[in-house]
């Protein structure tokens, strides 16, 4: 058998694809040909050229196609809405090819991509608008009816353009056979994307990602899978040849959508099918008609898929690989995998949005060897597990995990106290509990953050909680994480109310529901006589409490 070492000299070597170099004398390592920013990677994007790049339903649009669109719209961005180098544009829609298009014109003309989660209520987006200061917004109709109010410039695709706002198609116009992109210098440094990861303060915070953080992450996505496929004792160049289409189960305003699907699949030049929402029935028609190769998503929608009437029913043969992660996978999903869809190779992904998307993998003879593993850190990625003073842990000892590497962003926006707490000394901390192995494999053990993972979307503890306090009757409130078999974890809250006060949990979500996007929404409700268990510093023992109510 070969070894992890031998692997990662084979495919790392000089001349390699996968050579590695120091950025400058950082320490940090760097995939040395990687696409040094976004308009690169587009323009080799068009080396694919007739080959179809986006399905979504029955439409199929090629890379030629999607280049000649993205760099239309970046140059009417230019023109028409004065879009300079820096500037933030937002892009709130469902899983439309117009994201695609909209998310590529924006740093083809040198702007700030801020990818909006299409679920937010009105006062979220208003606040993710407001928070990045975009200076243009691309919507669906859905979206650009929550976002009017804003006052900022709306451009809407696939719906009804509220007063004041244009139609996408209207600003794009005539698309010519050759266009070219504006005019403007990238560097690997300057800023690419804004995502919005929801901090433990309630107020979602935008990670602020680069060029080189974008133009690494496909890279170190292909690395994994020739990694996993040399390790398996077959010839990297045998998966080299083959065209991947791949099923992209979760938003693109995630990062596992935006660059383990989307960017990766510009770099790869393969096919990517996109789907409205998660639907597990669609998902199976999709990859018997599609003949999709790979899907890509949380540890929910695989279990989904195999869990669904139809299962047996669909010509599932095409689908030979299974990549997940953005939350816990647990080894009874593998065990599950193997039963139902037998020779295939499942692979769990372990990543953050400060780490733009993949950083720790686990898959192959590895992932069976090790189920309950997140794997190894990717080539250019360092890992460690620091004790509460910061100083490096043993093998074997649990502290919390920290990520350095190319694809660490460079940090949050418009907030240095929150950046100076998570980066420190060019290492990302985690907020994951973990301990690793002597072999170097991960295990992440616990969450230090105060949050739920529901279906992989994350809840932030506090924000929930912050909402309920709104409410004249609540008098204290803790949100906790109610384990589920397919979504992982379930929003509960236990809550104490005023003396004489009375409310039902029903009036209590549909008072939540104005405020907070539905999957924060509380499914279990515990009211409660007592005091919260607290502890002298007053915050709430949730281990505490969820053994109290759970009995775990
Ligand atoms: P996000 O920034 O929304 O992608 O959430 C990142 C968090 O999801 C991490 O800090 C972990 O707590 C969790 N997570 C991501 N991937 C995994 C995985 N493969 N296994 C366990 N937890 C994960």
């Amino acid at each position: 058998t070969v070894t992890h070492a031998e692997v990662q000299a084979q495919l790392t070597g000089p001349g390699q694809l996968f050579e590695i170099e120091e950025i400058g004398d950082t320490g940090v390592r760097t995939w040395k040909h990687a696409p040094g920013h976004f308009r690169a990677l587009l323009e080799m994007s068009r080396f694919h050229g007739d080959k179809v790049f986006l399905i979504y339903e029955d439409e199929h649009i090629t890379f030629e196609e999607h280049y000649r669109r993205a760099a239309t719209l970046a140059n009417r961005l230019v023109d028409e809405y004065g879009v300079a180098k820096g500037d933030r544009v937002a892009v709130a829609m469902r899983n439309y090819p117009e994201w695609v298009i909209s998310f590529s014109a924006v740093l083809a003309a040198g702007g700030v991509a801020v990818p909006l989660n299409a679920w937010w209520t009105e006062p979220e987006l208003a606040y993710g608008v407001g928070d990045s200061g975009a200076k243009v917004l691309i919507a669906d109709g859905e979206r650009a009816a929550r976002l009017a109010a804003t006052g900022v410039p709306l451009i809407v695709a696939r719906g009804e353009a509220p007063e004041g706002a244009r139609a996408f198609e209207d600003v794009l116009g005539e698309v010519a056979a050759e266009v070219t992109l504006p005019e403007v210098d990238l560097s690997p440094e300057d800023p690419a994307t804004i995502f919005y990861t929801s901090g433990t303060t309630g107020q979602p915070k935008g990670a602020l990602g680069s060029h080189r953080n974008l133009g690494q992450s496909p890279m170190t996505v292909a690395y994994g899978l020739m990694r996993a496929v040399a390790m398996a004792g077959r010839d990297p160049g045998e998966v080299a040849g083959v065209r991947r289409v791949t099923l992209l189960t979760v938003p693109l305003f995630h990062v596992t959508g935006c660059f383990s699907g989307l960017t990766t699949t510009m770099f790869t030049g393969g096919g990517l099918a996109l789907m409205y929402k998660w639907d597990p029935e669609q998902a199976l028609r999709f990859i018997e008609r599609e003949r999709i190769t790979t899907m890509i998503g949380v540890p929910t929608n695989a279990w989904q898929l195999m869990s669904h009437p139809d299962f047996g029913k669909y010509d599932l043969s095409s689908l030979t690989t299974l990549g997940y992660g953005g939350a816990p996978a647990p080894p009874k999903l593998l065990e599950r995998i193997t039963q139902n869809l037998p020779n295939r190779a499942p692979s769990n992904g372990y990543g953050m949005t400060e780490t733009t998307a993949l950083a720790i993998g686990n898959g192959g003879a590895d992932y069976h060897a090790r189920p309950d593993s997140i794997g190894l850190p990717s080539a250019v990625v360092d890992v460690r597990v620091v004790d509460p003073m910061g100083t490096e842990l043993p093998p074997g000892e649990v502290g919390e995990l920290c990520v350095r590497g190319p694809n660490v962003i460079l940090g949050y926006w418009n907030k240095p106290e929150a950046t100076a707490q998570t980066f420190i000394d060019g290492w990302l901390h985690t907020g994951d509990l973990a301990k690793i192995d002597e072999d170097g494999f991960v295990y992440i053990v616990d969450r230090a953050k105060d949050m739920v993972i529901r279906g992989g979307e994350n809840v932030y503890c506090a924000e929930v909680e912050a909402a309920l306090f709104e409410h004249p009757a609540v008098d204290d409130a803790a949100v906790i994480g109610v384990p589920h078999d397919e979504l992982g974890e379930e929003v509960g809250a236990v809550v104490r109310l005023v003396p004489g006060a009375s409310v039902t949990p029903a009036e209590l979500q549909e008072f939540l529901a104005g405020r907070i996007a539905k999957f924060k929404i509380p499914v279990h409700v515990w009211f409660r006589d007592g005091e919260l268990p607290r502890n002298p510093g007053g915050k709430i023992l949730k281990t505490h409490l969820r053994r109290e109510i759970l009995g775990s």
